[in-house]
């Protein structure tokens, strides 16, 4: 079957843009990884020993407030009522997280009031009043004050980023809640929830069609094989899911990663934490957080003799390691402008998913992306003959 249009990464951006490009548009498309699995890192898998659900890339919550979304991922799975909260261990002592009014009175050993703890953070952040903080260290401070901040972000963003949080963007902080109520929700989307079969079932729904083929085990940037850059690109349109700057063999230099090492350890007890997510968020501990995943599916019946815990390790990826989270400093922000001017002048090619454009992006908000690039420019292009241009990898 000949490719009307070759996807190279079967993450949530590629499939979105495979499925859609099959179902409704009718053409035939190819999907390439290099991984011996489909799924990017949103994969996870059965762990042999204890039956439990393992997402083999770091733990993946869901959730979203765009109803464009939310319709369009409810056609390959339903979702089950699991709600994330986080615990974090500071000086021997669990805190709720993100920071909210149970974490502030737990932490003053205080009885205040929302309107007292708001005056509380106000003062203590006043040092920082009135500015309009560009990075990490000051944002913290001005979102939660200085005792917070030093408690619960400084040291884990230390561990977590391994750069000084005055080198790091204030965007990252501003993931977080900070709220004023004992509500301790970690996101504050409409909605949420885990895949009821799990997160395989649910990407292999998104490429089970006739008009989809996906070949694993396969390197774009293999030459010895038929779909690589150099015997596609020109030939069929491509839309590239992997990075950017390999793209281009790093002409413009390397884009900084953070990767991150798993310790799995298999215990024999049903229950090691009580909770899916406890943050460490001390420097003494080398670790940031453990993650327990039987309890992302309480509703299941998993065996009860033995869970499976993952201590997770933060580090800088070196060339070879799974590229995580852009570290966004300066210079790189300076080299991703370069690699978009060379984006841009690449016909044929789209540039999406989260290496391809070096932003963090939610699986609801690679799948978002995916869905705004195949209705403003891939079905245009088949459909009205427009030409398939990328406005840039931030296209
Ligand atoms: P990916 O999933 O990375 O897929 C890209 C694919 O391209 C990969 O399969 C890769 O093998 C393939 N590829 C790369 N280069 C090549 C090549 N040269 N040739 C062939 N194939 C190639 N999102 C949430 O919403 N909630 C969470 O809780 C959450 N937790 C996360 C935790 C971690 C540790 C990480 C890393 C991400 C997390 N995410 C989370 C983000 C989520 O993983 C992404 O939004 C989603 O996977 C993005 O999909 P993507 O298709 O852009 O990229
Ligand atoms: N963070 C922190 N302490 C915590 C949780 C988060 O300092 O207990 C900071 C950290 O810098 C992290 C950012 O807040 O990268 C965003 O948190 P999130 O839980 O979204 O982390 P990520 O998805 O990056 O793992």
């Amino acid at each position: 079957m000949t490719a009307d249009l070759v996807v190279v990464g079967s993450g949530f951006f590629g499939l979105t843009i495979a499925e859609r490009a099959a179902t409704e548009l009718g053409l035939n498309v190819t999907v390439i990884d290099r991984r011996d699995h489909i799924g990017g890192n949103a994969y996870s898998e059965t762990e042999a020993q204890t039956g439990i659900e393992v997402h083999r890339y770091g733990a993946h919550l869901f959730h979203t407030s765009n109803e464009k979304v939310w319709d369009y991922v409810n056609r390959f799975t339903t979702f089950t009522n699991y709600v994330h909260r986080v615990y974090g261990v500071h000086k021997g002592e669990v805190f709720p997280l993100p920071i909210n009014l149970g974490t502030i009175n737990q932490f003053f050993r205080a009885n205040y009031t929302p309107a007292e703890a708001r005056a509380l953070i106000a003062d203590q952040a006043g040092e920082l009043a009135g500015t309009d903080p560009q990075n990490l260290n000051d944002k913290g401070i001005q979102l939660i004050g200085r005792p917070l901040y030093e408690a619960f972000i400084k040291h884990y963003t230390g561990k977590q980023w391994q750069t000084d949080p005055k080198d790091l963007p204030a965007g990252i902080i501003s993931r977080l809640p900070v709220r004023y109520t004992y509500d301790n929700r970690y996101f504050n989307d409409t909605y949420e929830g885990l895949p009821t079969q799990g997160y395989t079932a649910w990407i292999e729904r998104m490429a089970d069609h006739p008009n989809i083929t996906v070949t694993l085990s396969t390197d774009f940037f293999d030459e010895s094989q038929p779909i690589s850059k150099g015997n596609t690109v020109g030939n069929v349109p491509v839309i590239y899911t992997g990075a950017v700057d390999k793209y281009f063999d790093y002409a413009e230099g390397d884009l900084s990663w953070r990767t991150i090492d798993f310790e799995k350890e298999v215990l024999n007890t049903g229950d090691f934490q009580g909770t899916s997510v406890v943050n460490y968020n001390d420097a003494e501990v080398p670790y940031t957080r453990i993650i327990e995943p039987r309890h992302f599916h309480p509703e299941r019946n998993y065996q009860t003799d033995k869970t499976i815990i993952m201590r997770e390790f933060s580090r800088f990826a070196e060339k070879g390691d799974e590229p995580y989270y852009p570290v966004n400093t300066e210079a790189d922000r300076a080299k991703l402008l370069a690699y978009r001017d060379l984006a841009k002048a690449e016909d044929n090619v789209l540039f999406g998913g989260r290496l391809g454009t070096y932003k963090y992006l939610d699986m609801h908000m690679a799948i978002g992306s995916a869905l705004s690039m195949y209705e403003n420019k891939i079905k245009p292009h088949f459909e009205g003959g427009e030409k398939l241009e990328s406005g840039g990898v931030d296209a």
